[in-house]
């Protein structure tokens, strides 16, 4: 089978997104690569189609547990024989699984690293033919990442313990460059194949909101997401707790998730969002990290992170299938101040750190969280800042963030001016000078008595600017007087006035610029992203989706994801090849639930012609 039949077969997609082929002919080629992709790019299908297709098996090290029960039923969904190794297993399971290696019944299994250089593991190592080595969440090697795991420093010395040194494949969504030389040192990757693709994720709506009273908005916000799932940051402990009492008060589908919960309640509480049993999760940062759920709709901050990165990460668990999505921070001076506390107090804790290089990771704390409240002030494009925050060019509108739809843009007024002087112009002709309301009208061409019975319907200036908003006139008028090109003045009724400057605009024609609100545009759209053009047929789909998931006591999502549902939509496919067409439908998926989506489909096309 070539890279391509795989996708196909087993993933259901027809094309490989941006850098997925490459990294697949490089480890087929049996170079090391190392992939830094964000949160979405699709990097599970870069070490998952190259092990499908080499003889042996391929060991996928991955920090979380929940990441990997999540990856092993998604791929066993659609027919690829994969298991985890993990501290969750009994140890029945245990042994069972160990033997089922041994016996080459896996093309892919998962390990925690804690597990590496254990006596079994040894055992095992020697006796079955290992392909290739993945390591999920690379950047946990480096000291200067986020998430620093010790126990990633022993993954070079486990590999060249093996008896053939495999192919080694390395990811990550977040590295700079330091966190690129740790991952490339420490991992003891040979002259690895290289792929960085960009950060941007066009799907996410990017906002931010300075409300007045952060509940009240979050309970608007919530109320236009009508049933979609999604979840809400918080900085404490404490504001998870609060939070989720309210909305569960306010009748809302709420579950909450922080690191003071018991390890029981905390995986019931994950457990039941991803199942959709919950809509929203309430959560400090302790709640994400390998968190798959790919129909995540919307992330809301409660509260402002604590730099960039984590934000970005936070808010990149929103729309990983590819469907539109929110990402949103409700911002308030007040979390500048908290961060500023818990950056201090950390200082205390890292105690093996000597006092140098803790002031030193404290002043790069400092400097992130700075960043990030320059992102949270901005009055630019967001997507921009953030992009540019990573090191890439981006263009300064981009059409989709709160800044570039409600923003401010700079627009060329040169004519808009030289209308607006000579109708000042016009009126003063006709005796004196009036004020602002009489300008505007007068340029707008309103019919009102006072203006009619003054003649100025008459005048050559009258209604030149019918198609300009009131709005927009009066933020001109108004910077041309602060600009002194005309005046405003008069104690008890002002009236607007030529000045000097004024014969600039007329005569010498300069040029004017000011910035003013952006016109309406439509934001970028994409063919995928666009809401299900039958939301019927949809809700319908989604219906059999969850009754198939709970059958088999999977989350919806490993049946089909959202952005698969609106596949169907659009094809209505009614029998098993039309079927397999849909984006996200393999063999193994048509054959499992072809039937019974194809029937639910001819049934609806049949209501609608009656
Ligand atoms: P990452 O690990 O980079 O965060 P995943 O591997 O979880 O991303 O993939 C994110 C989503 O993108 C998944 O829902 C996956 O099915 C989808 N996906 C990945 N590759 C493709 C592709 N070539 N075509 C269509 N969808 C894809
Ligand atoms: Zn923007």
């Amino acid at each position: 089978m070539d890279k391509f039949t795989v996708l196909k077969e087993y993933f259901g997609h027809k094309d490989f997104r941006n850098g997925q082929a490459e990294m697949i002919d490089n480890i087929l080629n049996g170079c090391d690569v190392l992939g830094i992709m964000p949160t979405g790019a699709g990097k599970s299908l870069c070490y998952q189609v190259p092990a499908i297709m080499m003889s042996g098996i391929t060991i996928v090290i991955s920090p979380l547990i929940s990441l990997m029960k999540d990856q092993v039923s998604s791929l066993v969904s659609a027919g690829v024989s994969a298991a985890c190794i993990n501290s969750s297993l009994t140890s029945d399971e245990y042994s069972e699984t160990m033997h089922r290696i041994c016996c080459g019944e896996y093309k892919l299994v998962y390990i925690a690293p804690e597990r590496l250089g254990t006596q079994e593991m040894d055992r095992l190592v020697s006796s079955v033919d290992i392909s290739m080595i993945t390591i999920d969440e690379a950047h946990c090697v480096s000291q200067w990442g986020q998430d620093f795991r010790p126990s990633y420093l022993h993954i070079s010395e486990f590999i060249s313990s093996l008896p053939h040194r495999p192919v080694i494949s390395v990811f990550t969504a977040t590295a700079t460059d330091t966190v690129r030389d740790d991952m490339i040192r420490l991992l003891g990757l040979n002259e690895p194949f290289t792929m960085i693709t960009g950060f941007d994720r066009p799907n996410l709506r990017f906002s931010v909101i300075k409300p007045q009273n952060k509940y009240a908005e979050l309970k608007k916000l919530l109320g236009g997401f009508g049933d979609k799932c999604g979840i809400i940051y918080c900085l404490s402990r404490k504001n998870v707790e609060e939070i989720c009492e309210k909305l569960n008060d306010d009748g809302f589908s709420a579950t909450r998730y922080h690191a003071g919960l018991g390890d029981a309640e905390r995986r019931a509480n994950q457990d039941d969002f991803i199942y959709d049993r919950k809509q929203i999760m309430v959560a400090t940062n302790a709640f994400g990290m390998g968190i798959d759920k790919s129909d995540v709709s919307f992330v809301i901050h409660y509260n402002m992170p604590k730099n960039i990165e984590s934000y970005y990460q936070e808010a990149g668990r929103a729309g990983r299938d590819g469907s539109p999505a929110e990402c949103i921070l409700l911002y308030g001076p007040k979390d500048v101040r908290t961060n500023n506390f818990m950056i201090e107090k950390s200082r205390e804790e890292n105690s093996d750190l000597s006092a140098e290089e803790k002031e030193t990771m404290l002043e790069r704390d400092r400097m992130r969280l700075r960043d990030m409240t320059f992102y949270a002030t901005t009055a630019g494009c967001l997507r921009e800042f953030m992009l540019r925050y990573f090191g890439e060019k981006a263009p300064s509108y981009c059409g989709n963030c709160s800044n570039c739809i409600n923003g401010f843009e700079e627009a060329d007024i040169t004519v808009d001016a030289q209308k607006i002087v000579s109708c000042v112009y016009r009126i003063k002709q006709k005796g004196r000078y009036f004020g602002k309301n009489m300008v505007i009208d007068v340029l707008r061409g309103s019919s009102n008595e006072r203006l009619l019975s003054l003649g100025f319907d008459k005048l050559s200036t009258y209604g030149i600017m019918s198609d300009v908003s009131v709005y927009t006139l009066r933020a001109e008028l108004d910077f041309l007087i602060t600009n002194g090109y005309l005046d405003f003045t008069g104690d008890e009724f002002p009236v607007v006035e030529l000045t000097p400057l004024s014969a600039k605009i007329l005569k010498e024609r300069i040029n004017i610029k000011m910035k003013l609100p952006k016109k309406p545009q439509k934001s970028r759209k994409n063919k995928e992203q666009e809401f299900p053009a039958d939301e019927k047929l949809f809700e319908k789909l989604r219906g059999l989706r969850s009754r198939l998931a709970s059958e088999a006591n999977v989350p919806a999502y490993i049946v089909f994801s959202d952005a698969a549902l609106r596949d169907m939509c659009r094809l209505r496919p009614v029998d098993r090849e039309g079927f397999l067409n849909v984006s996200g439908v393999g063999t193994h998926k048509a054959d499992k639930y072809g039937e019974e989506f194809c029937r639910l489909i001819s049934e609806y096309i049949e209501e609608e012609k009656e």
